[in-house]
């Protein structure tokens, strides 16, 4: 295997060391992050925990909002109401997906742009466009931005493949990536799912983010010799021969790619720590800018 492995556990908890040690210096209240789930989605119900158990280690307070499923949006817009105007409350994070009858973007949309520290809502979206570096960007594309840097991938002038065109990953990554500064002023195709050939682009990818959610569509014949490959999809297999009866694989053959790429990253254990990591780095900052704009309106 001629690939070294980017490894997202360790460059995730080097980053939480670095929160935890912000936190720490912190004067004020502790940043405290409110978590709204609908429903009890098994995904959800352990993503939250995993979150909740993660801001806990680095001194973040976090409050958990549950919501039968039966829930309406007005209902669940109302209490996101609440949560925004309450002064302890740093960061909102709505999580995903919700009831089939509600409208996920208009939901995301209602968090307080300032308290939204997964960067869904459309004002962070736009600044992501405008290069404005006070807003908030979704917790997995600053993670793949994170990975690359602490690897010492360079992009400038890279020929950056982003596979997947999703709000949440595809498309801030490849704003990301074509931002006018270092990790970024890279050269970005966008594929989906109506594009042509999709290996033919993929194999001039310099760097790879595959972002589908399709269990090894990118194989290693779809790698560039040297290329890195980001690896962002979590799929459940069935192994009958795995504890649960499942495995989680990537959106790449990780056995095929690593043969030809000089960099990856593996699944589990790459993308998704850097997710929960960034999510920390983003309350204390959502923290930070709400006590800053409380002191200011204090000596006004
Ligand atoms: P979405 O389903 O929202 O988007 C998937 C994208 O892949 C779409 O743009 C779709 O195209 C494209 N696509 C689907 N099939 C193909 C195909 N055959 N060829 C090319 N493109 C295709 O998924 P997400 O972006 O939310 O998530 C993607 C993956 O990443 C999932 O496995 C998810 O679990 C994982 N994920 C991991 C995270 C982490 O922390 N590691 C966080 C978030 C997601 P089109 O737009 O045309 O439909």
């Amino acid at each position: 295997m001629p690939a070294s492995v980017i490894d997202g556990n360790k460059i995730s908890q080097e980053i939480l060391e670095e929160v935890s040690q912000e936190v720490a210096s912190l004067k004020g209240p502790k940043p405290t992050i409110a978590f709204v789930r609908v429903g009890e989605d098994p995904a959800s119900v352990f993503y939250v925990g995993k979150k909740q158990k993660v801001a806990a280690q680095v001194g973040i307070e976090s409050k958990l909002n549950l919501f039968p499923k039966s829930c309406t949006q007005a209902e669940l817009c109302a209490a996101i109401d609440v949560l925004n105007a309450d002064p302890a409350v740093h960061g909102i994070l709505v999580q995903a997906p919700l009831p089939d009858e509600m409208n996920e973007q208009e939901v995301f949309n209602r968090v307080d742009p300032r308290k939204d520290v997964d960067g869904f809502c459309r004002d962070n979206l736009g600044k992501l466009c405008q290069e404005d570096d006070s807003g908030f960007v979704a917790c997995t594309p600053a993670g793949i931005v994170e990975l690359l840097k602490r690897s010492d991938v360079n992009t400038e002038g890279a020929h950056v493949v982003v596979v997947g065109r999703s709000l949440i990953v595809g498309k801030p990554a490849a704003l990301l990536m074509i931002k006018k500064a270092l990790p970024g002023n890279a050269t970005v195709t966008v594929c989906h799912s109506r594009t042509k050939d999709l290996g033919a682009i993929t194999r001039q990818g310099d760097i790879v983010i595959a972002a589908i959610g399709r269990p090894g569509l990118i194989t290693g014949d779809m790698i560039k010799p040297g290329a890195v490959v980001i690896d962002v999809g979590i799929n459940r297999v069935e192994d009958a021969t795995a504890k649960k009866g499942y495995r989680l694989v990537g959106d790449v053959v990780f056995e095929e790619a690593a043969e030809v790429a000089s960099q990856i990253t593996p699944v589990p254990g790459g993308v998704g720590p850097m997710t929960v990591a960034m999510l920390m780095s983003n309350t204390v900052k959502a923290c930070k800018s709400l006590q800053g704009e409380q002191s200011l309106a204090g000596k006004l």
